[in-house]
């Protein structure tokens, strides 16, 4: 058995991954098609260019000009279904899938064309390829006004589709200059609804953002959180209080926030015993791949099975995913298997 299919075979959790960010190029090129917009790069080719962007100016621009590709129910529906196809192939059975709702309400797009378009392709994600879905619902942290909406629509969501939303987020440019407490409030609410709390803090901002995701926005987890590792008393109250890191090393890399994988904080975050877990974030705008993200973990910090099992299973237990799905994928991961350790490839 290849390394590849010993990571496929695995049963893995994804628990951060942006549904605009995993829009491919080849999808991106349809929808615009058949909604008359315009992509950066003209043609196919063009845009598959701009996926290989060089700053977070352009990257951002990627992200909002694809992100205006979901105009009808049948463009979330197609985005849902392409990623839980791609997902499969990859042995990724449960996903907590974070979207934006406010960005595509700003423009225009009714909640009611969302839901129904998050609700079709969740169950064709579920129906045609087996992989169960739930929704985190993003804040712009530079949209504070935007909170109690956000949440509004996570109510919605889960009266339409019931369990289908997991968690509320909050996601953008990090600074310390965003004033939390309208974002605080909204998050309360969410928590009261039984929505986790699901906020991306520590990526470009310091440690201290991350203390405000965990004591005012009452953080389950933490989206990156990399820069956890600053503070010795913010690592041992994530340890002791079980709150995990979803850890996205290739976006890091490209974004800049790490200067290579070889000096990634992600093996000193683990020395600290932090709970780890393993994400692709934008996959085909950072060019890799949840597989591709534990082969380079593999490559760059030598683990071996045991650590991999680690990580998968943490992103089991540290997921919401349904108690039974939770419960056969935990069991099938203590499964022994057949196959040799994963070693490093051979330079
Ligand atoms: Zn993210």
């Amino acid at each position: 058995m290849s390394r590849t299919a010993f990571l496929t075979a695995l049963p893995k959790a994804e628990l951060h991954v942006h549904l605009e960010g995993s829009i491919t190029p080849e999808i991106a090129m349809q929808l615009a098609r058949r909604n008359g917009l315009a992509l950066p790069g003209g043609d196919a080719r063009g845009l598959r260019e701009a996926y290989a962007f060089r700053s977070f100016r352009d990257f951002l621009r990627l992200y909002i000009c694809v992100s205006r590709c979901l105009v009808e129910v049948a463009d979330a529906r197609d985005v849902v279904v392409d990623l839980a196809r791609r997902h499969a192939r990859m042995g990724v059975r449960y996903a907590e899938v974070t979207f934006t709702p406010l960005t595509h309400r700003a423009r225009g797009i009714s909640a009611e064309v969302l839901w129904a378009g998050l609700a079709e392709g969740r169950d064709e994600a579920q129906r045609m390829h087996g992989v169960t879905y739930r929704w985190v619902f993003d804040v712009v942290r530079s949209m504070p006004q935007q909170a109690e909406a956000t949440v509004d629509f996570a109510i919605g969501m889960d009266a339409r589709d019931l369990g289908s939303v997991a968690g509320v987020g909050v996601g953008g440019p990090e600074a310390d200059h965003y004033p939390m407490e309208a974002i605080g409030r909204a998050f309360d609410r969410a928590r009261a609804h039984g929505f986790a709390s699901l906020p991306h803090a520590g990526e470009n901002a310091g440690a201290a953002s991350i203390w405000t995701a965990v004591r005012r926005l009452g953080a389950d987890r933490i989206g990156h959180g990399v820069r956890a590792l600053e503070d010795p008393a913010l690592l041992q109250h994530l340890r002791d209080h079980g709150v995990a890191l979803e850890v996205c090393p290739s976006s890091n890399v490209a974004l800049g926030v790490a200067p290579s994988l070889l000096e990634h904080p992600l093996p000193a975050l683990m020395a600290h015993r932090v709970p780890v877990t393993l994400a692709s974030d934008d996959p085909p705008m950072f060019g890799t791949d949840l597989i591709a993200e534990y082969e380079r973990c593999i490559d760059a910090f030598g683990w071996d099975e045991e650590t991999v099992r680690a990580v998968v299973r943490a992103g089991i237990e540290h997921s919401f995913a349904p108690p039974a799905l939770r419960d056969e994928m935990l069991a099938e991961l203590s499964e022994p298997s057949s196959s040799p350790p994963p070693s490093r490839a051979r330079a």
